[in-house]
């Protein structure tokens, strides 16, 4: 257990919003905390001094697009995880210090195991889109054992960059189909979805034995994981990844674990 923050602050842009206050004030109030979880929208240019002035006020919270990066640049320590991910979700202060973590990880891992009902291994991974959340799923797949991924984005640099740190374990491909061959997992980490019913991906390429992950979550589901299921085919979106990071956040807060029935109840 950790000191008990302040306040609750959710660092990002306010597309990114819309969820998270919800769930994290149902589990708030379930746990009978006196807190209430906020959305702060922040300017890049304005980041530093806000986390400077939440920091001395021992705040914690969470960070969403687009300040993962420069959230974890500014932590004074970082688990392996966010490290490893170059990347904050999650942070809290202790004695004037920063720490940073990064709980999409295991959220995405939550949300993998319940989709195969097992542990992840011997998957070929297609991962549309090289973002922060794109370096959340390597991190967990580089693990996963006997299993790679190829990256496709529409900015094929950002996808080299990306795999760079991951060695054998990812690989950027030029074309879409290149990423799709032989795939077992296909995964959305693109916003494509996000505020529009755009998909992805035209539901017919997805490789016959393939299960898809779209990371992107809305209210009542997004397009394209109803036309894939329409068709009888496995696959979620980003709803059970966002409640499990959100829980796995509370928990790195209070020590406690997280009413997650309460928080399901909030966004449904
Ligand atoms: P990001 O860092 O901005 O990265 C987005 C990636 O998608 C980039 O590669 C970007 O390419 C690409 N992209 C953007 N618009 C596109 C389009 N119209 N067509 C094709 N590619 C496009 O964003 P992020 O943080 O990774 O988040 C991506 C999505 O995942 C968001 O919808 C976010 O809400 C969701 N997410 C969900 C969870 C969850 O818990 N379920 C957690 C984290 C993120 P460029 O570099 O060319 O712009």
């Amino acid at each position: 257990m950790r000191v008990v923050p302040s306040q609750l602050v959710l660092l990002g842009h306010p597309v990114a919003h819309s969820l998270s206050p919800a769930f994290h004030n149902a589990a708030l109030r379930s746990a009978g905390l006196p807190l209430e979880y906020r959305a702060l929208d922040v300017a890049p240019a304005q980041l530093a001094d806000v986390v400077r002035a939440l920091v001395a006020r021992g705040a914690a919270g969470n960070v969403t697009v687009p300040h993962k990066r420069a959230v974890a640049a500014l932590c004074d320590q970082l688990t392996e995880v966010a490290r490893r991910a170059g990347a904050v979700n999650t942070w809290w202060t202790d004695d004037g210090r920063l720490f940073g973590d990064n709980t999409d990880v295991g959220g995405f891992n939550f949300t993998v195991e319940q989709l195969l009902g097992r542990r992840p291994a011997n998957q070929r991974v297609a991962l549309l889109g090289a973002g922060g959340a794109a370096a959340a799923v390597l991190v967990a797949a580089e693990r996963w054992p006997n299993s790679y991924v190829r990256v496709h984005a529409r900015t094929a640099g950002r996808a080299v960059d990306l795999c760079e740190p991951f060695g054998e374990h990812a690989h950027a491909v030029r074309t879409l189909d290149e990423a799709l061959d032989g795939a077992t997992l296909v995964i959305n980490s693109t916003p494509v979805g996000m505020t529009d019913d755009l998909m992805p991906l035209a539901v017919e390429r997805l490789p016959r034995k393939a299960a898809a992950i779209d990371l992107v979550y809305r209210r009542g589901g997004t397009a394209w994981v109803r036309a894939l299921r329409a068709r009888k085919r496995v696959a979620v979106d980003g709803l059970p990844m966002l409640i499990e990071q959100g829980a796995l956040a509370f928990e790195r807060w209070f020590g406690g674990r997280a009413d997650r029935e309460a928080m399901w109840n909030a966004v449904r």
